[in-house]
């Protein structure tokens, strides 16, 4: 839908952007310019910033920029109007109350709304005479009354249509079953329902949305598990089972576990931080969320072959995230579940305890791989471990465990000292090249992505278009004061040539040149775009002359494309050319 200028005004003057990204990120440089580590991509330096002036942001690593309303709706996962309906909740502004939903709004909230009354019948099923085998394994997995409507379980009955007749006496057509993934299409063309003769469980997002199911057999079917495929609402890969009961722990730590009942047995057993993925291998998604809600983390996955890989691969992608890892061995049980049922709950407290770190873990782990008792045994296992040790960078914690390490293998501690120092300083050396090499990059601007396609074939162009238009953007009045040679055709690409179009049209309609004046209008590429050209105003030149030489430039190279494109040079033309160059070079 669309929102009046005023409003947004009004909106955009309550919300100050800095302490907005703050909450989500841990900004660093409070001032004129404050920074921090991307939340929208992995990255161990700071390449996001956050401009005040102009209330917007911008991400020199991934391209991500814009305001306020994008920020969010990036973040939270929402679409523009979500978002905005987010931001005035928060800022107690109210909502305007003409909603002229557009087509994808409409279809998410018609989603959230398939799905609750999904989640209402498939519970209330569980009451019901047919749903005796589900009650059954309930009480064979022994949960409480309690749990199960705290996790909102549910029975999805052995039909093939109990659900789709709900539903459709609810108002919802087949199509839009089928889009929201609770009914399928069979090959015959027919409709029946997604979830049959399974235990329901609903995957609720941090806002209290019903956002999926997961289905679980309770005969020999296959698959074991089934979940809601990826639909306007849901992407498996962004979200995470119970992180809407478990963030209200006031403890900073998560426990991160491999299926539902793990979670919900923990719960259960009192560990209410317990959350797990969606029948996918852990992704980089995952990880960027939970560092949002833990500070440390515990690893809880299957003792087989399967969970031992799941936990390496975990281990991997949240080692570019500033979460502590504790990797929990499962001993006695291969999962949660089984531990809790079969030695209590305090049997479990003791293992989540004792979970060890990640050096801990990486020493365990390479010692496994070993015998000890041999020489050979011994040389390897020692290696192995200096090598993990060198990766500590806290030189008493480095102490601490090569002390441990010549007292367990009986070695002298200098010798490992010399080689665990070796390793370190070449890995610091390495480490520094690299950081100097990406801060070079950086400034030449070559790791900036660029949605223009255009940049790689005309990079002088597309270079003085940007400046032009930085320098536009930071001084709107030149739009009338070079009207006689400024217009669409100066720019070469079509890509720059829109940007210029929604840029001057704002600017003769005297609207704010904010990212927010155009995430109103634009999509969300092209906000990002004008939030890179707002911050590089502030780097390169926008006085007049400036201005006036970036036009030339264009026009020169305007006549240069138009030369090469024109057939085989002549003699003339070639040397004109060379003129050209050298003129433009220096
Ligand atoms: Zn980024």
């Amino acid at each position: 839908m669309r929102f009046s200028d005023t409003f947004l005004n009004d909106l955009r003057s309550k919300i100050d952007i800095e302490d907005l990204i703050a909450r989500y990120a841990e900004v660093r440089g409070r001032g004129r310019t404050p920074v921090c580590l991307c939340p929208f991509h992995n990255e161990k330096t700071p390449s996001f910033v956050i401009y005040k002036d102009t209330q917007s942001y911008y991400c020199f690593g991934c391209g991500a920029g814009g305001d306020a309303i994008t920020f969010i709706r990036n973040i939270e996962n929402l679409d523009y109007t979500e978002a905005v309906r987010f931001l005035c909740e928060r800022t107690g502004t109210d909502f305007p109350n003409d909603p002229v939903d557009d087509e994808l709004t409409r279809q998410r909230r018609r989603c959230y709304e398939a799905n609750r009354e999904a989640a209402r019948f498939f519970h209330a099923q569980l009451s019901q005479p047919h749903a005796q085998q589900a009650r059954e394994y309930i009480q064979k997995r022994a949960l409480t009354k309690e749990t199960v409507v705290r996790f909102g379980l549910g029975y999805a009955p052995a039909s093939w249509d109990a659900l789709l007749k709900h539903m459709r006496s609810k108002g919802f057509s087949d199509q839009e079953l089928i889009l929201y993934d609770l009914a399928r299409k069979t090959a015959k063309g027919s409709c029946i329902d997604a979830f049959r003769n399974r235990l329901i469980f609903p995957i609720i997002d941090l806002r209290g949305n019903v956002i999926a199911f997961g289905g679980r057999v309770l005969d020999d079917s296959k698959p074991k598990y089934l979940n809601t495929s990826d639909t306007v609402v849901y992407k498996k890969s962004q979200a995470l089972y119970a992180l809407n009961v478990a963030k209200n722990g006031n403890n900073d730590r998560l426990i991160l576990c491999e299926g539902y009942m793990d979670v919900i047995s923990l719960h259960q057993a009192g560990f209410t931080q317990a959350v797990a993925g969606l029948g996918t291998a852990f992704t980089p998604e995952q990880a960027k969320l939970l560092s949002r809600y833990c500070t440390e983390l515990l690893i809880c996955f299957d003792s087989d072959e399967a969970g031992i890989k799941a936990t390496r691969r975990a281990r991997k992608i949240l080692a570019d995230t500033d979460v502590k890892l504790r990797v929990v061995r499962m001993v006695g049980g291969k999962d949660p579940d089984e531990i809790i049922k079969k030695y209590g709950k305090e049997r479990m407290r003791e293992i989540l305890e004792g979970a060890v770190n990640e050096t801990e873990f990486a020493l365990q782990s390479a010692k496994a791989r070993f015998d000890t008792e041999t020489a050979d045994g011994k040389v390897g296992y020692l290696n192995e471990a200096v090598g993990v040790l060198a990766a500590i960078p806290n030189a008493v914690k480095r102490d601490v465990y090569i002390t441990q390490l010549a007292g367990e293998l009986q070695v002298s501690k200098a010798a490992i000292e010399a080689q665990v120092a070796k390793l370190y300083r070449n890995a610091r050396k390495k480490e520094e090249k690299e950081v100097f090499g990406q801060a070079v990059k950086h400034l030449r601007g070559e790791d900036t992505p660029s949605p223009n396609p255009d940049k790689r074939r005309y990079p002088r162009a597309v270079k003085a278009e940007e400046h032009l238009l930085a320098a536009l953007l930071a001084n709107p009045a030149y739009l009338r004061k070079f009207a006689s040679r400024l217009n669409e055709d100066v720019f070469m690409t079509p890509f720059n040539k829109r940007i210029f179009a929604a840029v001057s049209e704002k600017i003769e309609q005297n609207l704010s040149l904010m990212p927010s004046s155009f995430s109103a209008t634009e999509n969300e590429e092209t906000v990002a775009y004008i939030s890179m050209l707002l911050a590089l105003s502030s780097q390169v030149g926008t006085t007049e002359k400036s201005f006036g030489d970036y036009l030339t430039i264009l026009a020169q190279e305007k006549k240069k494309a138009e030369r090469s494109e024109s057939g085989p040079l002549t003699d003339a033309d070639f040397l004109a050319r060379i003129a050209d160059c050298k003129k433009t070079d220096s």
